[in-house]
């Protein structure tokens, strides 16, 4: 028994030892615990802001979150009851009151982005783009980051117009064509090129419309998207069936009467970059094929545009309030179809077209007042 409670000394010694080392390794587990603890709130905290990150400059940086206060989006109200706001694929339908503009402003504020609006300016239609691009710069993404490609024979006719910060006009020469259809088609092809050639290092969406049009009111981020159309004021609210697609089934732009959604015009259009040359190189080639079996679809680009549309359903509708028409006979057909109510904002409208004189067709057969094949209440865009 003795033996088991006597201490020789040597072991007196070990248990000091053993005792310090224990303290040791405890001090060591201590701060080395909150060594890891603290790196691994570090990476949590990263791995936090990662989400949030924004590239800018070299590296990461935290994005600062400021608040935005809004309505609620009320779950038992819908937002606009008079009109669809949503397509039967989910894509939204844009339409005033669908939408909270300071929202949706900070959002692509936020991803610094910057938006292309390509319009055509061939032989006289030169003479759109002063009130084109005046009009624009009140209404069209104001705030945001703006190229203007204005693509024309005539570069040192454009308009020198005074630009807001942010925006910038970049003059492309194209070639002009005999008539007004093929110039109007070519877009589909010089679009592409361009896109593939610059655009896409250059900005993040494109907008294509024509040129005989005005800014009338905002037209903002809320029509941007992956890929949307706009929704022709002329066809809303009519059967497919009274579409005026292209119904020749030689025609790489045919729809067949029971097909189709909605009639898109070819006065306004776009998406990203890369969704907008796939669309405009599809509708070029489309075009260049039914040229090479001597077909002409019935209201050109706009018969290839739909097609495309109808295969490749865009992310986003722009109501008629992104495309009305001003002339008397439209406006008569458009509250016919019941617009002038549900039209809450006329954003982006056509102007009146002295044909005759703006229609400069040399060697056309067709230099009248209508396009395709005449029968239409009013031309297509
Ligand atoms: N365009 C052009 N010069 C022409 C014909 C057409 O620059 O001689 C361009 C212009 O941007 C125009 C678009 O092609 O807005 C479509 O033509 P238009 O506006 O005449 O078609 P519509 O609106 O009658 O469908
Ligand atoms: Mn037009």
């Amino acid at each position: 028994m003795a033996k088991l409670l006597g201490t020789p000394h040597w072991q007196c010694c070990s248990v000091h030892l053993v005792t310090f080392l224990l303290l040791i390794a405890l001090a060591v587990d201590f701060f080395g615990y909150n060594y890891l603890n603290l790196k691994s709130q570090n990476l949590q905290s990263r791995q936090a802001g990662a989400s949030l990150a924004v590239r800018e400059g070299r590296g990461p940086q935290a994005m600062k979150l400021s608040r935005v206060v809004y309505p609620q989006p009320d779950v038992l109200k819908a937002p606009r009851p008079d009109v669809p706001v949503l397509t039967p694929w989910l894509a939204p339908i844009v339409w005033e009151g669908t939408f909270n503009i300071d929202l949706l402003d900070e959002h692509f504020q936020s991803q610094n982005v910057t938006i292309g609006l390509t319009v055509f300016a061939v032989k006289r239609y030169i003479c759109y783009l002063t009130m084109f691009l005046q009009t624009a710069e009140i209404h069209f993404m104001v705030g945001h980051r703006v190229n203007y490609y204005v693509f024309t024979d005539q570069p040192d006719n454009v308009p020198r117009i005074l630009l807001q910060k942010g925006r910038q006009m970049v003059i492309l020469k194209v070639q002009s064509y005999a008539r007004w259809q093929d110039i109007s088609m070519r877009r589909m092809e010089t679009i592409s090129i361009f896109s593939q050639e610059r655009f896409h290092r250059e900005v993040n969406y494109l907008v294509c419309v024509d040129v005989d049009m005005k800014f009338r009111d905002h037209v903002g981020v809320e029509i941007l998207s992956s890929l949307f159309g706009t929704l022709h004021p002329g066809y809303y609210a009519i059967g497919k069936q009274f579409f005026p697609y292209e119904r020749n089934p030689q025609s790489q732009a045919s729809i067949l009467e029971n097909e189709g959604d909605f009639y898109y015009t070819a006065a306004f259009f776009g998406g990203s970059v890369p969704e907008v040359y796939r669309l405009t190189k599809a509708c070029h080639q489309a075009i260049m094929m039914d040229q090479a079996n001597h077909i002409e679809a019935v209201w050109h680009d706009e018969s290839h545009l739909n097609k495309y549309l109808l295969y490749h359903k865009p992310t986003k509708v722009l109501s008629p309030e992104y495309m009305c028409h001003t002339a008397e006979e439209c406006i008569w057909f458009q509250n016919k179809r019941g617009l002038s109510t549900i039209v809450k904002r006329v954003r982006f409208v056509t102007l009146q077209k002295n044909m005759s004189y703006i229609r400069t067709d040399e060697g056309s057969a067709q230099t009248g007042s209508e396009k395709g094949n005449g029968s239409q209440p009013y031309s297509s865009s």
